[in-house]
């Protein structure tokens, strides 16, 4: 049993975040300046479960809340640094009153970080919950808007985008005393927030959906099960990174509309076992991913040759994932050349994911994860022509998402350090919990790609 501090809880995001949590056996505080919503949130889960006002840009608020879950649980095992706000105002930069700028940073930025500080330093005094488990967790909620300007919310892109580079840094500082840190970047979520903006005629819906090629806004939930992954042992390895779940939004880049239906119309998948694919099983990172796989409970075949993934969806009659693995490893090579990486990495891929595609579009449902190297985002963990043939691949994946996205297709690309088992993240990106994280490259390397280092070799 872990405890859960989730803040902003009465509503939205985070709100799903606690329900997810108490669903998954875990004990929940609910921290929201909404108190009358928080307390009657909380009761509604059960009555271990607590709630305490709280408004998270008050320097005093830190030390309370963390003091509060001590004294309740004598813990802190998760941390959903969650509680936002939006720029009220809707004006540009030449008009914006410096008070309303402070109160954005003050509560999506500085109250973020000062709640971070203090959940790590009752964390550092803990034992992990069960060994192996980390001593902490901490997911810090960016959002879209910190990798894209949108007008009018300056403010809130700029709180955002401080949110990821204090990730980045908790991160990798963090990482040796046990405690992860990583963010997720939501896209359009319906939420109160976001219906907010739609209400004061700053969000279309229909515009807004015609850009994501999933074809439509996120749900809260989806986003609590992206939090509850970063918070299980299935992320071990991901240090400072950041899990985009926007149907592929930010990853289009093209003047049309985005959603276009290239197969059926997007459906869930049938009741039963789902079928899962592994092409490259022979690698270390396939092999890892099989494993990963099954421990899920789907049935999983090792394709050695794209015919193989056909026969394998015409056997069980659907076809739910595919790993796309071929080519992983040996990026490190020294002897490889370029065009030999690409041949046997984007190559490999390409020609595995062109069967499964065709599959999934028939189908209206599956996803695809290609597997690739932490040389994919980051200098100097590999040569030159793994470094290419890596990010050849994780980008290849956000063309696959944003062409196939109108027929409910995911495609992500896990960028993975060496040592590291990406079995738990494979068997989570390509289930139905992962439902809008769709066009994202996930690094899982260990804190390498956003550790900037002069002395990038050091790394062993
Ligand atoms: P929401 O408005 O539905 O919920 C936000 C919650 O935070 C509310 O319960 C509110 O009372 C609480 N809160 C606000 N100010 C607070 C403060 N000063 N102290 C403590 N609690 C406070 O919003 P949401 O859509 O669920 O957003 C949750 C988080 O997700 C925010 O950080 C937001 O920026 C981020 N996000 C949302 C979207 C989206 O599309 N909804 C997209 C990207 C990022």
């Amino acid at each position: 049993m872990r405890v859960v501090l989730v803040t902003g809880g009465a509503s939205g995001i985070g709100w799903a975040c606690a329900r997810r949590f108490a669903a998954g056996g875990d004990v929940v505080v609910i921290a929201d300046i909404d108190a009358a919503a928080a307390t009657s949130r909380a009761a509604s889960l059960g009555p271990q479960h607590a709630a305490i006002a709280a408004d998270v840009a008050d320097p005093a608020t830190a030390a309370a809340v963390i003091g509060f879950v001590l004294a309740r649980h004598g813990r802190i095992d998760v941390l959903v640094n969650n509680a936002g706000i939006i720029d009220s105002g809707g004006t540009q930069i030449t008009d914006q009153p410096l008070e309303a700028l402070r109160r954005l940073l003050g509560v999506n930025l500085i109250g973020m970080e000062r709640l971070a500080s203090a959940a790590r330093a009752a964390m550092l005094g803990q034992t992990p919950v069960t060994a192996g488990a980390p001593r902490g967790v901490i997911v810090n909620m960016a959002s879209g808007a910190a990798l894209r300007a949108i007008p009018l919310r300056n403010g809130y892109s700029a709180s955002k985008a401080g949110v990821l580079a204090m990730t980045r840094v908790q991160g990798v500082a963090w990482a040796a005393d046990g405690i992860w840190v990583n963010a997720l970047a939501p896209g359009y979520i319906r939420t109160d927030l976001v219906d907010e903006l739609i209400r004061r005629g700053r969000v279309d819906p229909s515009l807004t959906e015609s850009r994501i090629p999933l074809g439509r806004m996120g749900r809260p939930e989806e986003m609590a099960e992206a939090v509850f992954f970063l918070a299980s042992p299935a992320a071990r390895g991901m240090v400072g990174s950041l899990l985009i779940a926007d149907g592929a939004g930010s990853a289009y880049g093209a003047s049309d509309a985005a959603p276009v239906q290239r197969g059926a119309a997007p459906r869930a998948a049938p009741e039963g076992t789902p079928v899962m694919v592994v092409s490259g099983a022979d690698t270390a990172m396939g092999a890892a991913c099989l494993r990963g796989l099954a421990a899920a409970g789907a049935t999983v075949i090792a394709a050695a040759t794209p015919a193989d993934i056909a026969a394998a969806a015409q056997r069980h009659g659907r076809l739910d994932g595919l790993v796309n693995a071929a080519g992983s490893d040996g990026l490190d090579a020294d002897d490889a050349d370029l065009p030999q990486q690409i041949a046997q990495h984007l190559e490999a891929q390409f020609l595995a994911a062109q069967v499964a595609g065709r599959i999934m579009l028939a189908q209206g449902f599956g996803a695809v994860l290609n597997l690739t190297g932490a040389a994919a985002l980051a200098a100097g963990v590999a040569p030159v022509a793994g470094s290419a043939a890596a990010g050849a691949v994780a980008m290849f994946a956000r063309s696959m998402a944003c062409e196939w996205g109108g027929s409910g297709v995911r495609v992500n690309a896990l960028a993975v350090g060496a040592g590291i088992d990406p079995g738990g993240a494979a068997a989570f990106l390509l289930s139905p919990a992962a439902g809008y994280v769709s066009g994202s490259i996930i690094a899982m390397d260990g804190g390498r790609s956003v550790l900037s280092s002069k002395e990038p070799q050091a790394w062993p």
